[in-house]
């Protein structure tokens, strides 16, 4: 059972393109053993907001080694996005295509995606007053999501 939580109120109504893992890792050459397989098994089923440990926690028969270096191939390859807690711990989530950046709820933990071109369009314009090259930007929200606001008020 897959549960994906997107909020697109803040985005296009189209459903994010999400690359499939086990294609992506072997179009790069990556051999897919099974034990990588039960690791892009229980990726596709945390899908949002996962930490390496929660994955080893499910994957009780998967060497950790094996966990952490599937997650660094996947993020590689562009099939993962790393997120930053407040605290400083790292959270993976599937990545879509389009660039995107996320809300994270320092709460419950909780990953959405957005895309907002006003955004893009004003990094754009800081990044022209840089002198030195752009390779990339990052920029996450932390929220208090509507399901821990109204469990906190009541
Ligand atoms: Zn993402
Ligand atoms: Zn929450
Ligand atoms: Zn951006």
């Amino acid at each position: 059972m897959v549960s994906i939580m997107i909020d697109y109120s803040m985005t296009s109504q189209q459903p994010a393109v999400r690359p499939n893992l086990a294609a992506a890792l072997e179009d790069r050459g990556f051999r897919i053993t099974r034990p990588r397989q039960r690791v892009i098994g229980a990726i596709e089923e945390q899908g949002e907001g996962f930490t390496a440990e929660s994955l080893c926690d499910a994957l009780q028969d998967v060497g950790r080694a094996t966990v952490y270096r599937t997650i660094r191939h996947l993020l590689e390859v562009g099939s993962l996005c790393k997120l930053i807690m407040p605290d400083g711990t790292p959270k993976y989530s599937l990545a879509r295509v389009e660039h995107h950046h996320h809300t994270m709820c320092i709460n419950c933990g909780t990953v959405s995606e957005f895309r907002d071109s006003t955004i893009e369009r004003a990094l754009r314009s800081i990044e022209r007053e840089i002198p030195d090259e752009i390779v990339g930007h990052r920029m996450e929200f932390y929220v208090v999501c509507a399901a821990c606001s109204t469990h906190g008020s009541r």
